[in-house]
């Protein structure tokens, strides 16, 4: 059984032979199963594309990705929109929820793309939201929002949950509860993976930190602190 996650020289490449820029370069790694990591980095450090790329949103242009113990690297695009729908989540800053529905219709919609999701009102009640389930976007606060975006995300029991910059357009007090909470969903089992400019949590959570630069990881720490760049 080989690992749960494992980027081995990964590169993402734009640009032609003669002017190549590297979003990631040989980026090697390996995650396990039920493991919380913070990325962290400047802006432009490939930080997105690492996610995008675990999240099966981007191919690689050279270099392996497993993901759930499967090559997804080798995946084609029915295989990776299957891997989407089973196997990841994303939240990303902005909680890109549809405002003419309510938080419960939301999270509902994940029923017409994926078989077996978990009962919305049980995925709302998760995130402490049992209370505001028919409430529309523009009725709740960004941090009520947010955790509609990860109700919304965890319906469908994903093995990995990718949130990037997710407290990105929070005030202090509610970033923290955000964090909180993702520790909670990686308490119950999920492989969190996220990415935060959020100095003060990142050294209280003492998590493993995966510091990046120019497309490169520059540090890997176990319990890692914020490292100025
Ligand atoms: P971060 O999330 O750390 O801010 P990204 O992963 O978004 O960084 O981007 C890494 C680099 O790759 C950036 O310099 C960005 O401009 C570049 N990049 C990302 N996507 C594309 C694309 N589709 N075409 C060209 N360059 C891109």
């Amino acid at each position: 059984m080989g690992a749960f996650i494992e980027f081995d020289k990964v590169t993402k490449q734009y640009g032609t032979a003669d002017r190549v820029f590297y979003a990631l370069k040989d980026a090697s790694f390996t995650i396990e199963q039920g493991e919380m990591v913070v990325i962290l980095g400047p802006s432009g450090a490939g930080k997105s594309t690492l996610l995008n790329l675990l999240g099966g949103m981007d191919v690689a242009s050279s270099g392996s990705i497993i993901s759930c113990g499967e090559d997804i690297s080798q995946y084609n695009d029915n295989q990776l929109t299957g891997y989407r729908a089973r196997n990841v989540a994303v939240v990303f800053q902005f909680y890109n929820l549809i405002p003419t529905l309510t938080a419960y219709e939301n999270v509902a919609l994940m029923r017409d793309i994926v078989n077996d999701t978990m009962d919305p009102k049980e995925a709302l009640e998760s995130v402490g939201l049992g209370d505001h389930m028919h409430q529309f976007p523009a009725q709740m606060s960004g941090g009520e929002q947010q955790r509609v975006a990860l109700a919304r995300a965890l319906v469908n029991r994903p093995d990995i949950l990718l949130a990037d910059e997710p407290t990105g357009n929070l005030d202090p007090k509610t970033s923290e509860e955000i964090m909180k909470l993702l520790e909670q969903i990686n308490e119950r089992g999920t492989t969190v993976l996220v990415v935060t400019h959020n100095k003060e949590i990142v050294n209280q959570m003492k998590k493993r930190v995966v510091t990046m630069h120019d497309g490169v990881i520059i540090s890997d720490e176990k319990e890692g602190g914020y490292h100025e760049a």
